[in-house]
């Protein structure tokens, strides 16, 4: 779960790490409130979506005088932000973060993460904070440096010490930063995240180290610990699919193609996605109904294929162990029923009942090309859907 910046801040705030004053608001009026509050001498306006790279896309606005907070406000809300981060089709803005200015002297970057490979925390740190991370470590690997965490330890006072020598933090400050970076440490634990990012981390011209942006993902199979996190959820950020798959415990991601696929297993739903791309498709999503899915399970995880206009195409890909055929095939011919089946749909069953599975889609009276192996079925969809001209999506 991704939360908004504003709230990444207000947490981090409890844990003792220095954060610019300000406040979210939702309309022009409370912007210009706010700014009046703060009184300061250079206000930001902060588009607050769940995405970064807002800078860059004209998401950041430094304002010198009130009527200036009322302009940006103004521009900012209600407009579709494109970001790196967004796709193409951007990001309605519905909130503002109004804070302070601060008076920059360098911008670093500090993050932790977890490292599937040793399946440690990592602190990762670089000298050149304010863009985007994946570049300065694909241009310059050697300017982002690293510090593995002992889990049984915690984040030693020596690796702290360490990385913020490492990143320049001048000598002055080091205890600082030690505390800095224990306290998003213990942040990052104590709340469960998966990601824990400050980016920039600034050094101010009076000598303070200030969170000048903050992004924590939190891992949602440990949100049932956390119900105050789960209040600071934005159902309007998300995927508005993901909310309806989560809720029928189906392990589903949108993805940008335009096949879309159902299948049961976590392995076999990566492998249909491969093949697609083999022969030169792009899954619309990944989907796996699981293995002991209901018919009525089935018929709402292909009404959800259905409802999503980039699909062109569905591919259908089951081997059915616990889970039996004849199941997936009756959910199949209920929602295309339902709903109608207006997309080339090609099936591939394979197990358990397949006999009766492949009886049921023949009898539906239905369009529905079955595949003879995994390969037969990934090849034919992805013609199917070329024919139709629908690779573009
Ligand atoms: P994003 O990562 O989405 O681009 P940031 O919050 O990192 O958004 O802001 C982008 C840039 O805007 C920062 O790198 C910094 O230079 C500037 N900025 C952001 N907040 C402030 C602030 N409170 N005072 C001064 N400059 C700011
Ligand atoms: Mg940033």
């Amino acid at each position: 779960m991704n939360i908004h910046e504003h709230q990444g801040k207000e947490l981090l705030k409890r844990y003792g790490v220095q954060v610019p004053r300000g406040k979210a608001v939702f309309t022009v009026e409370e912007a210009v409130q706010a700014a009046e509050e703060l009184a300061a001498p250079v206000t930001v306006v902060k588009a607050q979506i769940h995405a970064g790279g807002r800078g860059k896309a004209g998401g950041v606005k430094l304002a010198r005088s009130i009527e200036d907070v009322r302009v940006y406000a103004e521009e900012l809300l209600g407009k579709v932000l494109v970001t790196h981060q967004t796709g193409p089709e951007g990001r309605e803005v519905k909130r503002l973060l109004i804070e302070e200015g601060c008076d920059i002297r360098k911008e670093l970057y500090i993050g932790l993460v977890i490292d599937r490979v040793t399946g440690r925390v990592v602190l990762m740190g670089s000298e050149e904070g304010g863009t985007e991370i994946e570049e300065v470590a694909k241009r310059t690997p050697e300017k982002v440096v690293k510090e593995t965490v002992d889990p049984a330890a915690g984040l030693a006072p020596f690796q702290a010490r360490r990385l913020a020598l490492a990143i320049g933090i001048p000598a002055a400050l080091t205890g600082k930063a030690v505390r800095l970076l224990q306290s998003l440490y213990s942040a990052f634990t104590d709340l469960d995240c998966s990601i824990a990012e400050i980016n920039p981390l600034v050094l101010t011209g009076d000598g303070e180290l200030l969170a000048l942006d903050a992004k924590l993902n939190f891992d949602d199979n440990a949100l049932f610990r956390h119900p105050e996190l789960q209040e600071l959820r934005d159902p309007g950020e998300e995927d508005e699919k993901e909310r309806r798959a989560a809720k029928l415990d189906l392990s589903y991601i949108a993805l940008n193609g335009n096949i879309g696929c159902m299948v049961n297993g976590a392995g076999l739903a990566m492998a249909t996605m491969d093949i697609i791309h083999y022969y030169g498709g792009e899954p619309a999503n990944f989907l796996d109904v699981g293995g002991g899915a209901s018919t009525e399970k089935v018929t709402e995880a292909f009404k959800l294929i259905l409802s999503d206009d980039q699909v062109k195409g569905i591919f259908v890909n089951i081997f059915g162990g616990i889970m039996r055929c004849d199941v997936i095939a009756n959910g199949i011919v209920s929602a295309a029923k339902e709903v109608g089946l207006d997309r080339p749909l090609v099936v591939r069953l394979e197990g358990t009942h397949v006999e009766t599975g492949r009886r049921v889609l023949e009898q539906s009276g239905l369009p529905i090309l079955t595949a003879v192996s995994m390969a037969d079925g990934a090849r034919r969809i992805v013609q199917e859907v070329e024919h139709r001209g629908g690779m573009s999506a």
